[in-house]
């Protein structure tokens, strides 16, 4: 048990068993920081992040940031396509790579 989670628990104190318990059933640090605050306890994402791990007792949960940047990267779609060529631009193009022609 590394030092942080031990200081986090103790700052629970009586509230610990649930904090855990409901830690278990959260699937991401800002759904337990939320869940906290009805409890008036005060987490950060980072200290929710710990409390998630350690009751999950795995750690190759993904963190926040992690599960956003992949369900970011599938929202994006193709690259766009120039109506004149025909040729995939990069992302975020405003005129055709190829031929010049705006997108
Ligand atoms: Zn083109």
């Amino acid at each position: 048990m590394n030092a942080g989670i031990e200081a986090l628990l103790a700052r629970l104190g009586a509230k610990r068993e649930e904090m855990l318990e409901r830690a278990g059933q959260c699937q991401t640090a800002t759904e337990l920081v939320v869940w906290a605050e009805r409890f008036n306890v005060k987490l950060t994402q980072e200290e929710a992040g710990e409390l998630l791990q350690f009751a999950h007792g795995s750690e190759d949960e993904l963190p926040d940031s992690e599960l956003g940047r992949v369900s970011g990267g599938t929202a994006f779609g193709k690259p766009p396509m120039c109506p004149k060529c025909r040729k995939l631009s990069p992302y975020g193009s405003s005129t055709c790579q190829h031929c010049g022609e705006p997108l």
